[in-house]
């Protein structure tokens, strides 16, 4: 059994789906749970217009509805002819109407809270699933539609839901297997999940690649399969450098701290239940599906090359917490790490002096207020339009001098931050975000230009 995951774009129109009934049809015999987003773009906008309606804007929010609908019902029409769109238009109009509903009732209140924005968001992945079901079916192919809110268990912290690993296997085991034992392909869409009492959560932007590798743990998968828009991880953002390299192999924590760090490709906590269960994970590209992409395994193999790529994280904010008393008090970190938490501000890299603390943290709404409280017990700046560079790959770990082979490398350039993780296998550093892109293409040509083949393509 494997997992088979398709990103937004690989299910962003009718020729999109079309390829991946495609590829799914060259791995029946691997019998396949698939697992896709939303189309492309869909959550962003399901949001939007939760927000519109929440402002008491339910005319925009009603239009984008709309517009949601006609794409959804022109890409099934497309998919599925008149015929087989005429039996199926009901269950995705009824989806539609609930929709309507829930932003009018939003609306009516004029507020939004994180448990309705989870619901309304929701809708991306439950079309998705329903479509991408339909069109394997219209294709002769054993689709088969699994509402994954009867599957994945969470608690109930909306917009970034904790999975309840157990009884989510157990469910998984329950209705998912039999459907493969049975030689169908259940379609589940990623992201959404459901609380203990079934009201809908999600667990986090980009997450559905986290319930893929849910799904393929708890299913015990043989590999979970990642499919996007690009050849596989790439040593750095292919939108950033004309000439980045697809990495062949990455080990498990290699991936993780590029993830963490921003290589958008996968999401962060995808890698761990695959970890735990020594499940190899591919990136692939949907759009080249004969390209072998990139394994993720527990261990790498030698690489001649120091790194294995480069992540970039923008909109990032730098909070300086300086303490007035000039020393670092019984407690002070604590208290101050307890209002970021607090604020629910998630910290990404910490540094410490004596008399000073500098924490960065992906620029948003509670900061203001977070700098408030903590001003309260110490000196607070806080700058934003900062960037993360992470630098990742298990050689830094023996290999002397490479902090001054990097700096040196970046001489006129203003670094803010400089971290390099207990794990020892990235360097991370905080610039200002207007210089992050040139830096990035420094550094990748400086540590790429030459390549190990047995580990970059
Ligand atoms: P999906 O919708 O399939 O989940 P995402 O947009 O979440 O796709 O992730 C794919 C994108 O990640 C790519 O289009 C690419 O621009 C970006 N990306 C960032 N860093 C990397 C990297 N190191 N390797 C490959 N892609 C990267
Ligand atoms: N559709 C969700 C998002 O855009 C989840 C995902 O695509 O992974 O965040
Ligand atoms: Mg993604």
């Amino acid at each position: 059994m494997i997992v088979m995951k398709f990103g937004g774009t690989s299910v962003q129109d009718a020729k999109a789906i079309d390829r991946v009934a495609q590829i799914v049809q060259g791995r029946l015999a691997d019998r396949p749970v698939v697992v896709v987003s939303a189309m492309a773009k869909v959550t962003d906008s399901l949001l939007a217009m939760g927000k519109a309606a929440g402002s008491g804007d339910r005319k925009t929010a009603l239009k984008m509805a709309r517009t949601l609908r006609e794409r959804h019902y022109e890409t099934a029409g497309e998919l599925l002819g008149t015929a087989l769109f005429t039996e199926f238009h009901g269950d995705l109009g009824a989806d539609f109407e609930d929709l309507d509903e829930l932003l009018r009732g939003i609306g009516a209140v004029g507020e939004i809270t994180p448990r309705t924005y989870d619901y309304v968001a929701s809708f991306g992945e439950v079309l998705s699933s329903k479509i991408v079901s339909a069109a394997f079916v219209a294709r002769g192919l054993p689709g088969a539609h699994v509402d994954s809110r009867q599957c994945l268990l969470t608690d109930s912290s909306y917009t970034r839901a904790v999975p309840q690993f157990d009884e989510t296997n157990e469910r998984l085991r329950k209705k998912v297997k039999p459907l493969v034992d049975s030689g169908k392909v259940p379609v589940m869409g990623g992201f959404i999940g459901a609380n203990r009492a079934g009201i809908t959560t999600t667990i986090g932007r980009g997450g559905s690649d986290f319930s893929a590798a849910i799904f393929g743990a708890g299913l015990n998968a043989e590999r979970i399969e990642i499919w996007t828009d690009v050849d596989g991880m790439m040593t750095t953002d292919p939108r950033l450098c004309a000439d980045t390299r697809r990495i062949k192999v990455i080990s498990f924590d290699e991936a993780a701290e590029l993830a963490y760090f921003g290589a958008k490709v996968l999401h962060p906590a995808t890698v761990l239940p695959a970890v735990q269960q020594n499940i190899p994970v591919y990136v692939l590209n949907s759009m080249n599906p004969t390209c072998e992409g990139t394994k993720i395994t527990a261990r790498a193999p030698r690489c001649s090359n120091i790194f294995k790529a480069i992540a970039l994280k923008k909109k990032i904010t730098l909070v300086e917490v300086a303490s007035p008393r000039r020393l670092l008090v019984h407690g002070y970190l604590k208290s101050i790490f307890e209002a970021f938490d607090q604020h629910g501000v998630a910290v990404d890299v910490v540094s410490t002096s004596e008399v000073s603390v500098s924490v960065t943290a992906e620029t948003n709404e509670a900061i203001p207020a977070l700098a408030a409280d903590l001003a309260k017990i110490a000196d607070v700046k806080y700058e934003g339009r900062k960037a993360i560079v992470c630098l990742v790959g298990e050689n830094l770990r023996e290999t002397p001098g490479i902090a001054a082979k990097v700096f040196g490398i970046l001489e006129n350039v203003k670094i803010r931050m400089i971290s390099q993780g207990a794990s020892e296998i990235n360097l991370t550093f905080v610039i200002e975000e207007d210089d992050a892109s040139e830096v990035v293409r420094r550094l990748h040509h400086a540590f790429f230009a030459e390549a190990d083949p047995e580990v970059f393509a």
